[in-house]
């Protein structure tokens, strides 16, 4: 094998609101199987250590006991550096789009960098993932299952993703110079962090209101295509600079903030 391109520490599994403690534990064995160790629970709707998912972790408890809690996942992704929600279906407003496959070849260039992290978030059982949570991600990655019958147990779809980034792990240096993701390399500034575009978000939502551009009563999906521009631009940390400066350059000549 060659050297490993990144770290399989450098990729975090997100589960938001999951009700199943089973699924908890069979998430935390599939993790552990592929050499994944960092896991985050957003509002769980179960206990988290019970018999169930004890038994179902199978060896993999000390993964289940060191799983972080979050209420948001806006904290549970802040420092991630690209956010990718996994959806069993497609939705209103079509977002990029990826397979398994196409994420784990992203990876190398993805991770170049140490500091760089990867979240792969999954939904709820019942209902998988909110709009306003997907629209909180650069891709989505589909599993290409039977059109008629698409949705994995939520374990088993872990357990796919985290075998696509594995078989990427193992091959190393061979996809190092992959031309899926922009930052390699020899890219010169690292790319931004989720809680950067979160702030930029919100600030461009208060300039646009205030200068008469957005209107929260009639929002006609203005924020969620911008939010879907910028993370496919996939700015970096000195663009995200640059877009703040313009928009409190536009708050001082309009008596704003
Ligand atoms: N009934 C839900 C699916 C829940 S399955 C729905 O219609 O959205 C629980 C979670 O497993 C999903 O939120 C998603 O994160 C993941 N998942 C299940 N099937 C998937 C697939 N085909 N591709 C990608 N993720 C999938």
């Amino acid at each position: 094998m060659s050297d490993p391109s990144f770290s399989l520490d450098q990729l975090r599994i997100v589960l938001i609101g999951t009700s199943h403690p089973g699924n908890i534990g069979a998430t935390c064995r599939a993790m552990k199987n592929m050499g994944l160790s960092d896991l985050a629970l957003v509002a769980p709707r179960c206990e988290v250590q019970t018999s169930d998912s004890i038994s179902r972790a199978s060896g993999a408890d000390a993964l289940l006991a060191g799983a972080v809690q979050h209420t948001t996942l806006e904290a549970a992704v802040a420092d991630a550096t690209l956010v990718v929600g996994a959806s069993a279906r497609s939705r209103t407003l079509p977002w990029p789009m990826i397979t398994p496959r196409q994420l784990g070849e992203s990876l190398p260039a993805e991770l170049a960098g140490r500091q760089a992290r990867v979240a792969l978030v999954f939904g709820r059982e019942d209902t998988g993932l909110t709009n306003a949570e997907l629209q909180h991600c650069h891709r989505h990655v589909h599993i290409p299952t039977d059109a008629e019958f698409s949705s994995l147990n939520l374990a088993a779809a872990v357990q796919v993703v985290a075998y696509e980034c594995r078989l990427a792990w193992l091959a190393g240096a061979e996809h190092s110079r992959s031309d899926a993701a922009p930052f390699g390399i020899d890219w010169d500034n690292p790319p931004a962090e989720h809680a950067d575009l979160e702030r930029y978000f919100a600030h461009l939502e208060r300039v646009l209101i205030a200068i008469g551009f957005h209107d929260p009563e009639k929002p006609r999906q203005l924020m969620a295509r911008l939010r879907r521009l910028y993370l496919r631009a996939r700015p970096d940390t000195l663009e995200v600079n640059i877009l703040r400066g313009i928009l409190s350059a536009i708050e001082k000549r309009t008596g704003g903030r």
